[in-house]
């Protein structure tokens, strides 16, 4: 016999941007698909009309698009199913496994008081189940509409052998009392909704976030009572902040979503590993901890998976940036940072091959792309300040302006057009004067580009060419003077 293909599906609701846990759960069930040549099926929850938004959709989708994530199925929407979720509920009804409940929400309300005041767990306590004719035609009479409830099973261990979590056993006496799947308008809800796509899209395994374990108890019944195979299950765990707090849009804002670290000039390769290694440990721990997706695909499994909350570590993806943004050409680099430099910087200032010569001169540091125009920015302004204090000191000395005026007035023995050559006259001059090092490199350094750091300075003498380096040093405080 084949082994049966996996079918395993991602199902994210348009209630918020992509969120870095969807993308995470999204990267597990991918790899495993490249590993076992399965199927990864993509699914837009969009049923609660009051929560979704339009624009959340377009997000996610791009989101993934612009991650590389690829589907060999979907987006299939469930908004576009609803005939089939009223189909399968009637069915349920049909067959006495589901049943319509008249409770107002005021009732609900005061069971919950009750149940709060005697310091018991608040949960429906399904007393609609076995209403008579007459009870029910009251009600209807009353005006009231039904929702339908899921009977679940009574006091029934439910258990499962999850993927990642080991053995599990909820019982269903602590999953909340019948269930609601239908509202009285006739919108499935989450756990019937998740159901039937996933039954009648042949999913096979179900990879998502562990805080969805009690929410697996409840489907398993319903999976059955629809004559569905249960898939097999694996909950990963969620995403923390350092402070142990989940990883929320609502309490540490756009940290949490995709959008960030595209706006910011994140790689989504850099990205991809970061959170692949979460939870995930490659299985000989000593090897890079680099590699490509399908490099991981071949050795990826879910008992490697913590059980543990991962948490999150802007170093550790800065990191990870860092070393994807050095394996990339310059020409790559200048073409993936067009959007940041064209705003702050007027690129036709320079030739292309300078500017290439420049963003190679910084690539090396850069955490992220959008830290680019900041780096060499100095090129392109001719009037930056001096009031640092550091650089005000720097260029008070008496040697400053020996450096500078010197410098000045060797300016036509300067081979501009090699950063070698003039970081040689720069030398010749400093023998002259008896100066090396900082008292030397700095004043020069400060004059040029406003700051004692950055790029080799034979490159900025080099890039910024006779004429500015000239007006760079003219209009520095200790040559004014
Ligand atoms: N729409 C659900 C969510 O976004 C999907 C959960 C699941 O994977 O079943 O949480």
């Amino acid at each position: 016999m084949p082994e049966k293909e996996l079918r395993v599906r991602i199902a994210p609701s348009p209630t918020g941007s992509l969120h870095l846990g969807t993308v995470r759960t999204a990267l597990y069930n991918y790899v495993l698909v490249k590993k076992h040549k399965g199927k990864f099926i993509l699914r837009i929850e969009d049923t609660d009309a009051a929560r979704n938004k339009g624009e959340y959709t377009k997000e996610i989708l791009d989101g993934f698009k612009w991650l590389g994530i690829e589907f060999d199925e979907g987006p299939y929407y469930q908004s576009e199913r609803l005939d089939l979720y009223k189909k399968l509920a009637q069915k349920l009804l049909d067959e006495g496994k589901a049943y319509h409940c008249f409770c107002t929400q005021q009732e609900l309300e005061d069971l919950r008081k009750v149940q709060r005041t005697a310091r018991m767990p608040e949960k429906y306590d399904n007393r609609h189940r076995n209403l008579t004719e007459e009870e029910k035609k009251k009600f209807l009479d009353e005006g009231r509409k039904p929702v339908l409830r899921f009977k679940l099973p009574d006091n029934q261990d439910i258990k499962w052998h999850d993927g990642i979590r080991g053995d599990i056993c909820i019982n269903t006496n602590d999953l909340g009392g019948d269930l609601v799947i239908m509202r009285a308008d006739g919108i499935p809800l989450y756990n019937f909704a998740v159901v039937v796509d996933d039954g009648d899209m042949g999913i096979t395994l179900i990879l998502r976030g562990d805080d969805h374990l009690h929410n697996t108890a409840k489907q398993i019944p319903i999976y059955e009572a629809l004559g569905y195979k249960v898939p097999d299950f694996a909950h990963a765990p969620l995403i923390f902040t350092h402070d142990k707090e989940k990883l929320s849009k609502r309490k540490h804002g756009d940290i949490a979503n995709i959008d960030k670290y595209q706006k910011e000039g994140y790689l989504p390769e850099a990205l991809k590993n970061y959170l692949v290694h979460m939870s995930w440990t490659k299985p000989d721990k000593s090897e890079e901890e680099v590699f490509s997706l399908d490099e991981i695909a071949s050795v990826f499994d879910l008992d490697r998976i913590s059980k543990n909350p991962a948490v999150y570590d802007l170093i550790k993806l800065n990191w990870f940036n860092n070393h994807y943004i050095k394996e990339k050409s310059t020409e790559e680099i200048l073409e993936l940072s067009k959007r940041f430099l064209g705003k702050d910087l007027d690129l036709s200032k320079y030739s292309k091959d300078k500017i290439l010569l420049m963003i190679d001169a910084v690539k090396a540091g850069l955490n992220k792309l959008d830290e680019l125009p900041g780096l060499i920015k100095f090129f392109f302004d001719d009037k930056f300040e001096f009031d640092s204090e550091e650089n005000q000191k720097i260029l008070s000395s008496d040697s400053s302006k020996k450096v500078l005026e010197k410098i000045l007035a060797s300016l036509d023995l300067m081979n501009f057009n090699d950063p070698k050559e003039c970081k040689k006259t720069v030398d010749v001059i400093g023998k002259e004067l008896g100066l090396k090092g900082k008292d030397l490199y700095w004043p020069l350094r400060v004059a040029l580009s406003g700051s004692n750091k950055g790029p080799d300075l034979g490159l900025i003498i080099s890039l910024l060419g006779k004429d500015k380096v000239k007006a760079r040093i003219q209009r520095a405080p200790s040559v004014l003077v």
